[in-house]
């Protein structure tokens, strides 16, 4: 059975980029969802959660730091993997994503290989 994936970025091209990399990476996947920052993105896990979250750290209204916080309060979500992709790549943000619930970080630009290396990862 494949994944329902959650790709929460501000920018439209970055969303569809990181999904037809995540097609390219051969990882299965059953669903797709979109959010514009954290506020949307916690909107539609109160309609259904998802197994994988792919999130930006910068976004208006609600970046990913807040967003991964809020997700660690929701037991609906308890087994969900969420993999920071974002430009930011200071190694003190990083450990302080990961400290705070995410599972894996990804800096853009990315390649697909070192992409589907992070997806494989979190998804064994
Ligand atoms: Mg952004």
């Amino acid at each position: 059975m494949g994944l329902a994936l959650m790709i929460v970025d501000d920018s439209a091209t970055m969303r569809k980029i990181i999904m037809k990399t995540v097609r390219m990476s051969g990882v299965e996947i059953e669903r797709t969802e979109e959010a514009g920052n954290g506020i949307e993105a916690l909107e539609k896990l109160n309609q259904g959660t998802v197994d994988m979250m792919l999130v930006d750290v910068n976004m208006p209204g609600m970046g990913g730091p807040e967003l991964v916080k809020k997700v660690r309060e929701l037991p609906s979500c308890s087994n969900t993997k969420i993999i920071m992709v974002s430009t930011e790549s200071s190694q003190e943000l990083i450990d302080n994503m990961l400290a705070s619930g995410a599972n894996g970080y990804i800096t853009k630009p990315f390649t697909p290989e070192n992409f589907q290396k992070k997806l494989m990862q979190c998804t064994n």
